[in-house]
């Protein structure tokens, strides 16, 4: 049997920013599903400790060095996914980041505009690097984790807690969910769906813990978006409890 078949019997997944908070937990959630599972992270020390963690918990875990800025560093993870896998189930645009603070519109530094790249430009990045493998899976996946920060609908809504004014995350994630759809569009005719999905207000680094949720909790939507059947849905946007408005 080749190496192909043999790996053939495990989905496998590539989940970008899982050496932690929600990300981890998508990665431990597909690999408890018995996904293989590439955690993509930049930091080594914090990659490999990831890795081995889920590896003890009985995942099929392996590192993938992964900075979604860099093109020499996207380029050469879809090479190790290829090598590694030769096909995509799932991809998950995980990483992300606030930009920090403050985000006032009216006095914010450019530079923290700028920095939410990761967000947006990052997933395009990844996305079309590794589209070739995704092509190859018979039921190929891409979730993009984004925010009800991000759905202007939310936003403008009369009432609405929306939590701090931030000029460079929440349209991050606009930005992003209208990636989505444009992503959808072109890919209509194909067997690849994808959709955003926001985890709600986690508890991890990037709120300080001060979210209310778990990460486990943070992933389950992430989850339930890769292992989605072939009826499911594409250019939507989703949380646990059920579809977000744009
Ligand atoms: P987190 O604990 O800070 O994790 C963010 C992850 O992204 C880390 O693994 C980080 O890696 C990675 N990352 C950042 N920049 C990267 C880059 N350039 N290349 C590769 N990896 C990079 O935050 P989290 O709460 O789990 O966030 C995960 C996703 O959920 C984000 O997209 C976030 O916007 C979204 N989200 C979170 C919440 C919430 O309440 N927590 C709510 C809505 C949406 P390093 O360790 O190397 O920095």
């Amino acid at each position: 049997m080749s190496e192909t078949n043999t790996v053939n019997h495990h989905k496998v997944a590539l989940v970008t920013g899982a050496n932690k908070g929600i990300g981890y937990e998508i990665a431990a959630g597909l690999g408890a599903l018995g996904w293989s599972v590439g955690i993509g992270a930049r930091n080594e020390e914090r990659r490999e400790a990831a890795v081995d963690k889920l590896r003890a918990a009985g995942a099929d875990a392996f590192g993938v060095p992964l900075d979604v800025t860099d093109d020499a560093s996207v380029t050469a993870a879809a090479r190790l996914m290829e090598e590694r896998a030769g096909r995509l189930d799932a991809l998950v645009n995980n990483a992300g980041i606030t930009g920090g603070g403050p985000q006032e519109p009216t006095t914010v530094d450019v530079n923290r505009v700028r920095a939410v790249e990761t967000n947006v430009i990052g997933v395009i990045r990844v996305t079309n690097a590794l589209l070739p493998l995704l092509r190859r899976s018979p039921s190929p996946r891409v979730v993009n984790v984004s925010s009800s920060v991000g759905s202007l609908t939310l936003q403008t809504a009369p009432g609405a807690e929306m939590g701090p004014i931030a000029i460079a995350y929440a349209p991050s994630k606009t930005f992003l969910n209208a990636v989505t759809v444009q992503y959808a569009r072109e890919l209509a005719d194909t067997h690849i769906l994808i959709n955003a999905v926001c985890p709600g207000f986690t508890a991890t680094d990037l709120n300080n813990f001060r979210g209310v949720r778990t990460p486990q909790q943070g992933a389950a939507a992430a989850i339930r978006l890769a292992t989605v059947s072939a009826d499911g849905p594409t250019g939507r946007f989703f949380d646990d409890e059920g579809e977000v408005p744009w």
